[in-house]
C-alpha cells in the first residue's frame, strides 16, 4: 500500500534493519542521522529564528545530547523535563517554561534553577510567575483557530483571546516582569500553511496597540510548531512553509521583525522513527468477511497514541510488500476495544501476511514512545533505541547491545 522508499532511503533502511533485527518487538528505533538533516534544514530555511526544540515530543537522551550539540534551545512542559536537560549541563538560559499550565511551586523550582522566560495565557498563572519568578521575560500565548487542517490540534486548550492577551501584558509590566512577546500554536502537523499568516496578523495588532496605548515594546514573536512529519496525507515542503512565513512577517513588521522563537517538534522527529511490532493473530469476524482483523503487539497504549480519532495515519510496511493486498482493521494487543488504530481508513496489507511477521510503522518518531502507558494489562512500555554514528543507545543514553 506504500512505497518505503517514499519515506526512507534504501540505505537508511538496510541500516535500520542491521541494526535492529536482534530487538524483541515491540519497539521503536530512532535515527539520530535523521533528526540532525531536519535540524539543519530548519536552521538554513529560518536563519533568523531561534529554535526551542519541544522535548515532550521524544525526550531521549541522545536527542537532546545531539540538539544541545547543534546548538537547540529547550522548551520545556514540566519540572522533571526540566530536571532530564540540566542533567545533561544544558545551561537554563536556554531553557524556556513552555506550559501555560503550572504549579506555583513549579515556577519557583524553575526560577531557583535559573530559568528566566516563561510562557502564560492566564491571570492567576501570571500572578504565581510575578511572585515566584520575579523580574523574568513573560511571553503571553494567544488563542488561533481551531482549524481542521491540523491533524493533532493543540488550540482549544491553550492560549487566550488577544484581548486578554493585551491585559495580561499590562499587568506583567505592572508587577515587575519584563513583557517579552507573543505566541501561538497553529495546531500539529498544520497543513495550511496559511494559518501562520492569521497568527501573525494577531500578534501585529498586539504590539501595535500596546506600544502606542501603553508604551509596551515587545521584542519576540514565539511561533511554536506545526511544521509537519511526513504522514500520508501530502504536505508542503519545509523551504515553502518558511519563505511563506517569512512573507507574512515581513508583511506585517517590515524590516523590523522582532526576534523569533520556533519550538518545533513533530518536524524534527517524526520523520526518525520506525516502530517495529509483530502479528499477533489474523482473523475475521464472520466466514464469509472481506476484511481481516490484524492484531499486532503495538496499540494505543504503548506507542501509537496519536491513532487516537485516526489523527495521525503513520505508513506501515512489510516484508512482503509488492504483491496481492487485501483490506484490514488495524488493533493493538490489549483487552481494551478503544485499542484499534484504523477502521475507517482503509488499510491493505499483503494477503499472505502471516501470525508472526513483522510490521513496520515509519514516521513514528514524535510522540510515540514517551506517550506508552506504564503497565496497562500488564504489557511493558515500549523501549525506544536510538541509533548514532557509533551504536545503539537506550532512552537513558546508555549503550546497549543487541
Ligand atoms: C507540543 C508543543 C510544541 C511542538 O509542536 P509540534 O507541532 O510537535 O512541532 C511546541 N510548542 C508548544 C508550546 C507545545 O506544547
Amino acid at each position: 500500500m506504500f512505497n518505503r522508499s517514499e519515506y526512507i532511503s534504501d540505505k537508511e533502511w538496510q541500516r535500520f534493519r542491521d541494526a535492529s533485527e536482534n530487538f524483541a518487538t515491540p519497539n521503536l528505533f530512532i535515527n539520530l542521522r535523521t533528526i540532525k538533516q531536519h535540524f539543519v534544514q530548519l536552521k538554513d530555511s529560518f536563519p533568523y529564528a531561534h529554535i526551542y526544540y519541544a522535548v515532550k515530543s521524544n525526550p531521549g537522551v541522545p536527542v537532546i545530547r545531539m540538539l544541545d550539540e547543534l546548538g537547540s534551545n529547550f522548551d520545556i512542559a514540566s519540572r522533571y523535563e526540566l530536571d532530564s536537560v540540566l542533567a545533561l549541563n544544558i545551561s537554563p538560559d536556554r531553557i524556556s517554561y513552555g506550559n501555560t499550565i503550572k504549579k506555583a511551586l513549579d515556577i519557583k523550582y524553575f526560577y531557583d534553577k535559573g530559568v528566566r522566560m516563561f510562557a502564560t495565557d492566564s491571570k492567576e498563572d501570571l500572578k504565581n510567575i510575578a511572585k515566584y519568578a520575579p523580574g523574568s521575560r513573560v511571553y503571553v500565548r494567544i488563542l488561533v483557530e481551531n482549524s481542521s487542517t491540523a491533524d493533532w490540534p493543540l488550540s482549544r486548550k491553550f492560549g487566550c483571546h488577544p484581548d486578554m492577551a493585551y491585559d495580561l501584558l499590562v499587568q506583567a509590566r505592572d508587577s515587575g516582569l519584563t513583557p517579552y512577546g507573543i505566541s501561538f500554536h497553529v495546531g500539529s502537523q498544520q497543513r495550511d500553511i496559511g494559518q501562520w499568516n492569521d497568527a501573525i496578523a494577531k500578534t501585529k495588532y498586539l504590539y501595535e496597540s500596546l506600544e502606542d496605548e501603553e508604551g509596551i515594546k515587545l521584542t519576540m514573536i514565539n511561533m511554536g510548531g506545526g511544521f509537519p512529519a511526513h504522514y500520508i496525507q501530502p504536505t508542503n515542503e519545509l523551504s515553502e512553509y518558511a519563505s511563506e512565513i517569512t512573507r507574512y512577517l515581513e508583511d506585517d513588521f517590515g524590516s523590523d521583525i522582532p526576534s523569533i522563537i520556533l519550538e518545533p517538534g513533530r518536524s524534527l522527529v517524526g520523520d526518525s522513527g520506525i516502530l517495529t511490532s509483530e502479528v499477533v493473530l489474523i482473523s475475521r469476524k464472520n466466514n464469509t468477511a472481506l476484511q481481516r482483523w490484524v492484531y499486532q503487539d503495538s496499540g494505543k497504549f504503548n506507542g501509537l497514541i496519536e491513532t487516537l480519532d485516526e489523527s495521525i495515519k503513520y505508513p506501515v510496511v512489510t516484508d512482503k510488500d509488492g504483491g496481492r493486498e487485501g483490506e484490514v482493521i488495524l488493533a493493538g494487543p490489549t483487552c481494551d476495544s478503544a485499542d484499534i488504530m484504523y477502521e475507517n481508513e482503509k488499510y491493505k496489507l499483503p494477503v499472505d501476511l502471516k501470525i508472526g511477521d513483522k510490521l513496520y510503522w515509519l514516521t513514528t518518531g514524535a510522540y510515540t514512545s514517551s506517550y506508552a502507558s506504564v503497565n496497562f494489562n500488564g504489557f511493558p512500555p515500549i523501549q525506544a533505541y536510538y541509533m548514532t554514528e557509533d551504536g545503539v543507545y537506550d532512552a537513558a543514553g546508555n549503550k546497549v547491545e543487541s
